[in-house]
């Protein structure tokens, strides 16, 4: 199997529900799940640890070329270490998602985050990997069978997010979302479906109800692969 066939790529927005249906999807099938979000903030955290700034694109290079992440591909083990120290809640602070976008916008290091997340699809004993992000129907895995846009209203996808930072306020959380989507959707297009990338909107729909148009999906695409090709 080439390494763009074990991808199930599925982009959207903050607030979407893509990490949480991705990761059902993973254990109900035996696949792998792979958080790309979880780097740039690992990365962001990094950066953040050694007194720099995330919008100096240098001291972020800086970081990047000496980033010892250890991320995982099982659904069930969140865990994310970079180095010896834990970071699995710290990168969800309010204070590593603000900063995460700066990352993020640095080419150099989307190439080296990139060709580390196809590495790991292809050396994954799974049959397949879930892979979640903002370009990786576009950018990781182009020629993944499977490619998903998940997307929600702005304000469905507010209170979702506000309802999973219990504690929060939520005017803030709704205004950090905007705003970090704002910043990402100038570096990639996760808003708008690239050719060939089924759209699932989840406005309307509950967990249950997405995890099956997303299973849909991913069965139809497989059943069209299986189909013999004509001419
Ligand atoms: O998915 P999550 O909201 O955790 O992603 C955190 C940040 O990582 C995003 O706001 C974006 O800046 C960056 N990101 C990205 N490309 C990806 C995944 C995440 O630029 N494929």
């Amino acid at each position: 199997m080439t390494e763009a066939r074990k991808f199930i790529a599925i982009d959207g927005p903050a607030g979407s529900g893509k990490s949480s249906v991705s990761k059902e999807i993973a254990r109900r099938r035996g696949y792998g799940y792979l958080d790309t979000g979880a780097a740039y903030r690992a990365l962001a955290w990094h950066v953040l640890e050694r007194g720099a700034d995330t919008a100096d694109a240098d001291a972020v290079r800086d970081a990047a070329s000496d980033f010892p992440l250890d991320l995982r591909l099982d659904p069930d083990d969140r865990r994310v270490l970079v180095g010896d120290v834990e970071v699995t809640d710290a990168i969800r602070d309010p204070r590593v998602s603000g900063a995460v976008s700066g990352v993020a916008r640095v080419p150099e290091v989307r190439a080296q985050v990139n060709e580390m997340f196809r590495r790991m699809v292809a050396e994954a004993d799974r049959p397949a990997v879930v892979v979640e992000g903002r370009d990786i129907t576009t950018v990781v895995a182009p020629d993944a069978p499977v490619r998903i846009l998940l997307t929600a209203a702005p304000e469905v996808r507010a209170a979702r997010r506000a309802g999973e930072l219990a504690g929060q306020d939520a005017a803030a959380v709704a205004e950090a979302l905007h705003k970090r989507d704002a910043s990402d959707s100038n570096v990639v297009d996760f808003l708008n479906a690239a050719p060939g990338v089924d759209v699932v909107d989840s406005t309307h729909l509950d967990f249950m109800q997405t995890i099956d148009a997303v299973l849909a999906v991913i069965q139809r695409r497989r059943d069209a692969e299986k189909e013999p090709t004509h001419g």
